[in-house]
């Protein structure tokens, strides 16, 4: 999975699961206070339909720092084992797509947030965890690298010879390449439409927040 698969499944799925949570939660609270449900909790923007779902999620999270951690693991990879290491390694899914570097920033993040009320290392550690999820890391072959360094300390080797012919090749040849990069091209194109449709989009860069406080 490439740039856009990443980003803008990893943005959809967990815009649908915040939505979902939020809304499970708003029900149950109205129920229990027997009150009409109403948008207008305070601090949470007035918003609709797919701009509800987005500025939900955004209001909680850095959205900026979540698309950063979707791409992390293959931004570090691989330029590391695909160039620099390229004799050595010869791998682009080496040490930053392990259950053990995902581990360990999620844990990061959860003692942060607990003393500083930040939160934005445990948003990037649910980006790369999401980036693992996605490459399908569990796969017989990718295993070995996912639980490394329990198999042993060294890669998996992969052929790289014509990588960058390959990825265009299948870019323009495999549906599964080129369907979950039309899938997340989709959910970023709708994001940024919401974006500039509520007047947000330089908040957004500046703040990462959906709200215009
Ligand atoms: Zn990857």
């Amino acid at each position: 999975m490439l740039v856009f698969g990443h980003a803008g499944i990893t943005l959809g799925a967990i815009t649908l699961l915040n939505g979902l949570v939020t809304s499970t939660i708003r029900k149950r609270e109205n129920a229990y206070s027997e009150i009409e449900p109403d948008n207008n909790t305070p601090g949470i923007p007035v918003s609709h339909g797919l701009s509800s779902w987005f500025t939900r999620l955004g209001h909680h999270w850095d959205l900026r720092i979540l698309l950063v951690g979707s791409l992390l693991p293959d931004i570090i990879d691989k330029p590391l084992g695909q160039v620099l290491f390229r004799e050595s390694l010869s791998s682009g899914r080496i040490f930053f797509h392990t259950l053990l570097f995902t581990s360990l920033v999620a844990l990061g993040g959860l003692f942060l947030r607990y003393r500083t009320s930040r939160t934005w290392l445990l948003v990037l550690s649910a980006g790369t965890f999401a980036h693992l999820i996605l490459d399908g890391m569990w796969r017989q072959e990718l295993l070995t690298t996912l639980l490394w360094p329990f198999y042993g300390i060294e890669f998996p080797r992969a052929e790289l010879t014509d990588w960058t012919e390959n990825i265009w090749y299948d870019l323009l040849h495999n549906p599964a390449v080129f369907i979950p990069e039309i899938i997340g091209g989709v959910v970023i194109i709708l994001f940024l439409w919401v974006l500039v449709r509520n007047g947000r989009l330089i908040n957004f860069i500046r703040r990462g927040h959906l709200s215009n406080s």
